[in-house]
């Protein structure tokens, strides 16, 4: 196996991750340095950038619909294509910042695909040398 590019262990030191809330739903508290990411609760402030598709309860968002975590998810992914704004917001704001959500941390949340998209600019612009992978032709019909 070949060793990986040199340098690629630099940014990750600083690579911004996924935090859970501390405290309990009527005391939450985030952890220093992270941004909260969730809906409204005590004490902590409605993020713009909160999934507004909640998981097993029905959803304001979609008519009391009662999505699944796969579907929160996807609609969630949906919800930031159809609001680039809201994007280049979270990239101005979020960027090298961890984000915190109630959700345990073994288990998937809305905060992974905030995450990949705030940083999406800032890992561009660090590994602009890297040559982006050029896809393989293959005839697979
Ligand atoms: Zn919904
Ligand atoms: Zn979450």
């Amino acid at each position: 196996m070949p060793r990986p590019a040199q340098g690629r262990r630099v940014i990750t030191v600083l690579e911004p991750r996924r935090v859970k809330v501390q405290g309990d739903l009527f005391h939450g508290r985030v952890p220093e340095g992270a941004v909260y990411a969730g809906r409204a609760a005590p004490g902590l402030r409605r993020s713009p950038f909160n999934n507004p598709h909640r998981v097993g309860k029905p959803c304001g968002a979609c008519a009391g619909a009662v999505h699944t975590l796969d579907e929160a998810l996807t609609l969630y992914s949906a919800h930031l294509d159809a609001n680039p704004e809201l994007v280049e917001r979270a990239r101005q704001e979020l960027a090298g910042h961890d984000l915190a959500c109630w959700c345990g941390l073994s288990g998937r949340c809305h905060v992974d695909e905030l995450l990949r998209r705030a940083n999406d600019a800032t890992r561009h612009f660090s590994s602009a040398h890297q040559m982006p992978q050029t896809s393989r032709e293959e005839a697979t019909t």
